[in-house]
């Protein structure tokens, strides 16, 4: 029986507070979390913030302040250079990652908007695109009052959640190329009821049902990960999304990424387990994470032979991206698996079998990489090609490779072997 590892790489992870914006929000001693993560030694921690809001999307509790641009606004300019500085500091003792939740606001003027954020947000490694407010500014996720506020403008339960979908359905079509993440997917179970054609949406006959299976389709579709969100457990309603959307999104092959949402320092890491418990009962025993907006495959297993396998085969989608144009970046490659990688096969059910050869092979377009963790030793072996023998650290290789590359040298296959003295051979 495997273990859980006792780590997740967030995508929705810490929220960076406003520090001294008129509303409190997040975190704002970044520091205090970052030596909590290296006082547990984790691997990396993963910071997020909002995008400010237009002035008609307000919470009733920010009604009362008359600032133009709600949550954060410079906050939010500074946050990619203060995470640089962050980045910089803790260089040796943890790896920082960053992102952005776009605040979704319609596809007019908020579309704009969100654009002119995206770009403020320099080299983030992740955006998550999240529906808050309906389109009549009152959000699904504040107070109850509001809550049923929204209720009565829509008049039933089942238009309060249709509006919902329509909007998530409406972010996804309209901006679906802006984000990576859509979050937490049934955000109004916060504060009203689930309608029972959610909770069977499966089966149903019923336009909200079509539109819940709709709205999974066309995220499997877009190549767009759900956010298993873990601060519903915190809150009372459970993980975000609910089993049986998690499960339906599994047959439709979309990836997962698992986050806290933490807006406290003592949130930091909160019910890791249960989360990934909470996956595997609905089918996944991997999620990815993200790193400059690609994604990288982990296992939810403390097993290290996996976990090798999975960042050999991360170390070479990254290595074909980097010789990709950035629109090209998010296409998933075709896979190929040999051998010691057999186990892929069943994760990425369309991925060609390489036979005996222990090795991955990453292919897009006329572009390919494979990568081995051993050198063949056939009879009278004959390896053409170069040899080098470097520092093991992460971004050597990549080095190495693009270096070659702008000769307009092609490598094809490379075999690194670390030495476990901090060098590698490379060949
Ligand atoms: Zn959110
Ligand atoms: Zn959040």
């Amino acid at each position: 029986m495997s273990t859980f590892n006792k780590y997740i790489w967030e995508t929705h992870g810490v929220h960076a507070g406003t520090e001294n914006d008129h509303v409190k929000h997040g975190v704002d001693e970044l520091e205090a979390v970052i030596e909590k993560a290296i006082s547990l030694h984790h691997p990396s921690i993963s910071f997020i913030i909002h995008t400010p809001r237009l002035t008609n999307f307000r919470y009733d509790t920010e009604r009362d302040t008359d600032i133009k641009f709600i949550r954060g606004n410079s906050a939010y300019l500074n946050y990619p250079k203060r995470i640089k500085q962050l980045q910089a500091v803790y260089a040796d003792r943890i790896n920082i990652k960053y992102g952005i939740e776009l605040e979704w606001m319609g596809n007019e003027i908020g579309l704009q908007w969100n654009r002119s954020q995206l770009i403020q947000a320099e080299e983030v490694d992740f955006v998550v695109g999240s529906v808050h407010f309906s389109r009549e500014g009152i959000p699904y996720d504040g107070s109850k009052e509001e809550a049923q506020r929204l209720l009565q403008l829509r008049g039933s339960l089942e238009a309060y959640w249709l509006g919902y979908l329509d909007e998530v359905i409406e972010m996804i079509e309209c901006s679906g190329d802006m984000f990576q993440v859509v979050g937490h997917l049934d955000l109004p179970k916060l504060n009203v009821p689930v309608p029972k054609d959610i909770l069977q949406f499966e089966n149903a006959a019923s336009p909200l049902a079509d539109k819940m299976r709709w709205l999974l389709e066309l995220i499997s579709i877009h190549n767009l990960a759900l956010d298993v969100n873990l601060a519903g457990l915190k809150k009372g309603c459970g993980i975000y999304p609910a089993e049986n959307i998690l499960r339906r999104a599994k047959q439709l092959h979309i990836s997962i990424a698992i986050g806290t949402d933490a807006h406290h320092i003592d949130h930091y890491a909160y019910a890791y387990q249960e989360g990934m418990q909470y996956v595997l009962e609905c089918g996944y025993k991997q999620y990815v994470s993200f790193s400059k907006l690609i994604p990288e495959t982990r296992t939810i297993f403390n097993n290290h032979q996996l976990k090798l396998k999975y960042s050999l085969l991360n170390k070479a989608i990254e290595l074909l991206n980097q010789r990709m144009p950035p629109e090209k970046r998010r296409v998933i490659p075709e896979l190929a698996f040999g051998n010691a990688f057999h186990e892929f096969l069943d994760i990425y059910p369309n991925a060609t079998r390489l036979g005996a050869y222990n090795a991955i092979r990453i292919r897009k377009e006329d572009k390919s990489i494979t990568f081995g963790n051993e050198i063949p030793q056939p009879e009278n072996l004959q390896l053409e090609g170069l040899f080098s023998k470097h520092l093991d650290r992460p971004g050597v290789l990549s080095m190495l490779f693009n270096t070659l590359a702008s000769e307009r040298i092609n490598i094809e296959t490379a075999f690194l072997k670390s030495n476990n003295d901090g060098t590698a051979t490379h060949q």
